[in-house]
């Protein structure tokens, strides 16, 4: 209680190092309803908001006009600082019964996330569409899941085209959006300095780059004892990312599960990267750790 108390006090202090780097600490939300508690601790805006959970929580695809409503929620409510929304990111561990997926062996390497999006592109523009329609009423940047290619961001940026030119016509105003794109595949960090050149932003996503990289199951509780989120594969993947999205003008950030180890927002903050997006009840701690951190100290 002492340490809430602590931590409450101190919500509205920038996240900077004694020594004055900046990093800013943004939030991981599922629903326009966490938007409450991550801004009153202080969140810069939101890093990754997971969308599929407004299809999971619908009894069918949740129309334009529904998503439009929730975005264009989570986009005010950020008060003008950033908002990324993720595109749909389903399949493997995250099933919709009204999307009728094929049963698959080895669903994590399977039909899902942007695969999906880029077959079913009605579902795909419905969804783009509803984004850039709720751009109009905030600061929105687009960040689409489990790419491995090149060809994919160009194939996404040619629906965006197509969604875009859908709106001109139809005289609805939108505002231009930093489009970015999660690392999460050991492909995307090792083709990262070509991705960098496509893109606005990474957002690293550990949670799958973790297991891919390590080929562990995120979900297999067998496995926990050897799942080693500080394995160097990982560590120098990230700065690998950092550095060739820097190269290229990128900002970088982490919105997986290790964005909230304390006991690496030194490493990170020394690796270079722009941001921080970790789940509400850690955006406190995090900060904390940053304005406690002092980098002139080897
Ligand atoms: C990740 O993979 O790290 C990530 C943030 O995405 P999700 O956990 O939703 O798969
Ligand atoms: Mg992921």
């Amino acid at each position: 209680e002492e340490q809430r108390k602590y931590l409450m006090g101190k919500a509205k202090q920038p996240a900077v190092t004694t020594d004055g780097k900046e990093i800013l600490v943004s939030a991981n939300i599922s629903r326009p309803t966490d938007m409450e508690k991550a801004v009153e601790y202080g969140c810069h805006g939101v890093g990754l908001y997971r969308t599929e959970f407004l299809f999971m929580e619908s009894a069918q695809l949740p129309d334009e006009e529904k998503q439009v409503a929730a975005y264009r929620s989570v986009a005010q409510q950020a008060g003008g600082n950033l908002c990324v929304i993720r595109t749909l990111d389903i399949g493997a561990d995250k099933q919709i019964d009204y999307f009728n997926l094929p049963h698959e062996e080895n669903p994590a390497m399977g039909y899902r996330a942007i695969r999906i999006c880029l077959d079913r592109t009605e579902i795909f523009k419905t969804q783009l569409r509803a984004i850039y329609r709720a751009s109009y009423y905030g600061t929105i940047a687009i960040m689409f899941p489990m790419i491995i290619s090149v060809n994919e961001v160009k194939k996404i940026k040619e629906i965006i085209a197509e969604v875009k030119a859908g709106l001109d016509a139809d005289g609805i105003p939108y505002k231009d959006v930093e489009l970015g794109i999660m690392i999460e595949t050991p492909a995307a960090v090792m083709i990262s300095d070509l991705l960098a050149k496509e893109v606005d932003f990474f957002s690293i996503g550990t949670n799958d780059l973790t297991q891919y990289t390590l080929a562990i199951d995120r979900q297999n509780p067998k496995l926990d004892n050897i799942y080693d989120s500080h394995h160097e594969a990982v560590l120098r993947m990230l700065k690998m990312v950092v550095d060739n999205g820097h190269k290229e003008g990128c900002w970088v950030g982490i919105c997986g599960e290790l964005g909230a180890d304390e006991t690496l927002t030194e490493t990170f903050l020394r690796m270079g990267f722009d941001e921080l997006s970790v789940s509400p009840s850690m955006i406190l701690r995090i900060r904390d750790k940053i304005r406690n951190t002092d980098l002139s100290v080897k």
